[in-house]
């Protein structure tokens, strides 16, 4: 059974602990560079990316995050979350930083512009889900190691990924009692450690 840590700076921590908990991982709160080396992978919350980056800084998390990340640790991150795996970001707050890993583009409050939160169904991984959305970012462009999971209307845009260990989803899987997202990220985790 994998241990996987969800960063506890700030968001919806407890939602992820649950819903890993529910799929067959070990789950346990990450906020310092001990916590972070004993997990097998990490999901970043939703929250606000702005305030996690700020948090990272503070509890010298940048950088040991980066590092785990550049060595090939799993990671997925939901929405804030999302935003702090992107490379690049558009609409981020002044300075604003990344941890970075999966080559792409992110859009901060980009859905937001139109409509704070919505729900739709849509196609992840090739399996129907219900997303729910909230002040969303979309992904704007990705490099050509990333693979699309899913899209969403309006506009057809990406809000589903994969970089080889790195998943990220604009919507919140832990907001639905579907454990779909969270079993994929389960068996990346898994999959890797063998
Ligand atoms: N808009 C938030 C941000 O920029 C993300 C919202 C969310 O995680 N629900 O970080």
């Amino acid at each position: 059974m994998p241990t996987i840590g969800v960063l506890a700076l700030q968001g919806d921590v407890r939602e992820h602990v649950r819903m890993l908990q529910e799929s067959g991982a070990t789950a346990t709160a990450v906020r310092r560079p001990a916590e972070l080396d004993a997990v097998d992978g990490l999901v970043i919350p939703g929250g606000e990316s702005t305030t996690m980056w700020k948090l990272a800084e503070t509890f010298d998390m940048l950088d040991p995050l980066r590092m785990r990340i550049k060595e090939g640790m799993p990671a997925y991150g939901s929405c804030a979350g999302m935003i702090m795996l992107a490379d690049r970001i558009e609409d981020g707050a002044d300075g604003q930083q990344t941890v970075g890993g999966i080559d792409m583009v992110v859009r901060r409050n980009a859905f937001g512009r139109q409509v704070d939160s919505f729900e739709a169904d849509l196609d992840f991984a090739g399996e129907r889900v219900h997303a729910v959305f909230i002040r969303a970012p979309w992904v704007e462009s990705v490099g050509a190691d990333v693979d699309v999971l899913g899209t969403a209307e309006p506009g057809d845009r990406i809000v589903a990924v994969r970089q080889g260990p790195l998943l990220a989803t604009s919507f919140h899987p832990e907001l639905t009692g579907d454990t779909r997202v969270h079993r994929y990220f389960v068996d990346m985790v898994d999959g890797s450690s063998r």
